[in-house]
């Protein structure tokens, strides 16, 4: 593939009620490992990693970014097959769950009600639940990874950062002044995109705290982001949303811009 392996595969690109694609979640992966972000809203993400040919034994490490419907409640899936997997014999080694404690406990809580004792046995055992505090550095795929607060306004919420591949994401909410400094000069930016400005007024998305295109692209050329990577988006054209999305962004940001569909991969250039 190349250098270093690693690659961004996109599970889902869409924002929270999408119907014509899934919602925003993807694996870093590397060989046949892979890091998991997030798992959409529900129980499409099981076909969906069995359509990339994602095994659930790959994935050893899953971060929940924040506890809105279309990020957490697929956890609750991807949860509940590994347990099945682990008691059955059918997984090797652990699984390590990333969130912040407010995430950690309604995982747990949302858990608890809706699968069996035996599968939230596991936890603080073969699966161990990481809290994270802003700031946190792991070791996932051999490479470390700052975890820190996005510091939203709506409800808490965390981003992570590869600082050896100078990788940032920001969660679901547009880029943090904060980060700025983070951000500059970034090989790749992975960003919400809610529409194109051109139809802002249609969709909202300032109401919403999301950015256009042209806001995220005017953001990326300003901090010199080598690739900017556009997701969470709406999905009334789904099938010109790459051209459209592309077109739009094209005007303002100098650097690769990918508007990847469902299931496209990117890799990461070392
Ligand atoms: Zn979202």
């Amino acid at each position: 593939m190349n250098d270093n392996g690693l690659s961004i595969t996109m599970l889902g690109t869409g924002h929270a009620t999408v119907t014509k694609c899934y919602n925003t979640c993807f694996v870093l992966r590397e060989h046949d490992r892979c890091f998991m972000v997030d798992a959409g809203g529900g129980n499409q993400i099981l076909r969906i990693l069995e359509e990339r040919n994602i095994s659930l034994t790959q994935i050893h490490d899953l971060f929940i970014t924040h506890s809105h419907s279309d990020h957490i409640l697929g956890a609750v899936w991807i949860i509940r097959r590994i347990g099945q997997m682990m008691l059955a014999g059918n997984y090797d080694g652990n699984l390590k769950i990333y969130a912040c404690d407010e995430v950690m406990e309604n995982l747990k809580t949302i858990c608890g009600i809706v699968l069996m004792k035996k599968i939230t046995n596991l936890f603080g055992g073969r699966m161990h639940l990481v809290r994270l505090q802003d700031g946190d550095s792991h070791t996932i795929l051999g490479r470390k990874i700052t975890f820190f607060d996005i510091m939203s306004t709506k409800l808490i919420q965390y981003g992570f950062n590869l600082t050896e591949e100078k990788l940032l994401f920001c969660g679901d909410e547009p880029l943090n002044r904060e980060f700025y400094p983070e951000a500059e000069g970034a090989s790749y930016l992975l960003h919400e995109a809610f529409c194109l400005f051109s139809e802002k007024d249609k969709f909202g998305p300032y109401e919403k705290h999301h950015s256009t295109v042209r806001d995220v692209c005017q953001t990326a050329e300003e901090l010199k982001v080598k690739n900017l990577i556009l997701m969470h988006t709406e999905d009334s054209h789904i099938a010109d949303r790459k051209k459209l999305y592309t077109e739009e962004g094209a005007a303002f940001f100098s650097g690769n811009l990918w508007v990847p569909d469902d299931g496209e991969s990117i890799a990461v250039s070392g």
